[in-house]
């Protein structure tokens, strides 16, 4: 196996699926039966999910709402979709936990690395709810930040493009993929893969990012059966 411990990064908008909002259950499966496959194989997975799919501050603040608050009903969101992946988890009779960084048993166990690291050790696969538990931030620094906490080996983040390329690949057809490229390229190029806050905390404490599409199941083990269909980021 390429990774011991590895930090996946979903994002909420992936939940959507085919039907374009909410939660769809079949992806739910789809993503719940890869990593279970490779948690099966010893790799140790925690997971940062965001909430996209219901609610982002952002555009919350747009419509008028309050930014912080819009912020915590963004940070409420990756909470539910967190419960939907947890439960999807215990249908295929994967041990899973969820940790919230915002106290709110009996939802989850409040965060802390030393009792996601002690679950993780134990073989459960830990979903970690609520970004960083601070508004201004996205769950895409969340990431970053849990990654180096729980001394993970990469940050993986999963999305449906096959990863990094010169321009989005959805609008512009002769963008270009890259195998590795490094940290400073992504800010220089202002790459939208994922935010600026959360690659230069990656660059800064040298946490590496491979970036992937998850909705092509298989995808996972393959990344970590060391098989480069993605693209790594590096110093
Ligand atoms: N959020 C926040 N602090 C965090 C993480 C998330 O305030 O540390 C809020 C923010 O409003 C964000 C929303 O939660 O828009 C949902 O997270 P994100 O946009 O990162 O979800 P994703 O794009 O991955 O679905």
């Amino acid at each position: 196996m390429e990774y011991k411990r590895i930090l996946l990064k979903l994002s909420g908008e992936s939940l959507q699926g085919k039907q374009g909002f909410g939660i769809d259950t079949e992806r739910l499966h789809e993503y719940t039966e890869q990593i279970k496959a490779i948690a099966q194989q010893g790799v140790q997975v925690a997971i940062v999910i965001g909430g996209g799919n219901i609610f982002r501050g952002l555009s919350g603040s747009k419509r008028g709402f309050d930014r912080v608050k819009g912020d915590q009903m963004g940070m409420l969101a990756t909470c539910i979709n967190a419960l939907a992946l947890a439960s999807a988890f215990e249908a295929i009779d994967q041990p899973v936990r969820v940790l919230t960084s915002i106290c709110m048993e009996p939802i989850g166990n409040h965060y802390s690395p030393d009792k996601a690291k002690r679950l993780l050790n134990k073989g459960n696969v830990v979903i970690l709810a609520g970004g960083t538990g601070s508004p201004y931030f996205t769950t895409d620094t969340g990431s970053s930040l849990r990654a180096l906490e729980i001394q993970a080996d990469v940050m993986l983040k999963g999305t449906r493009v096959d990863g990094i390329y010169t321009a989005d690949p959805e609008k512009d057809p002769t963008a270009r993929k890259f195998e590795t490229i490094t940290y400073d390229e992504v800010i220089r190029r202002g790459l939208k893969v994922m935010d600026q806050t959360a690659t230069v905390m990656c660059k800064e404490n040298g946490m590496p990012i491979y970036v992937f599409n998850m909705d092509k199941p298989g995808n996972l083990g393959k990344v970590m059966n060391g098989e480069k269909i993605g693209t790594l980021v590096t110093p």
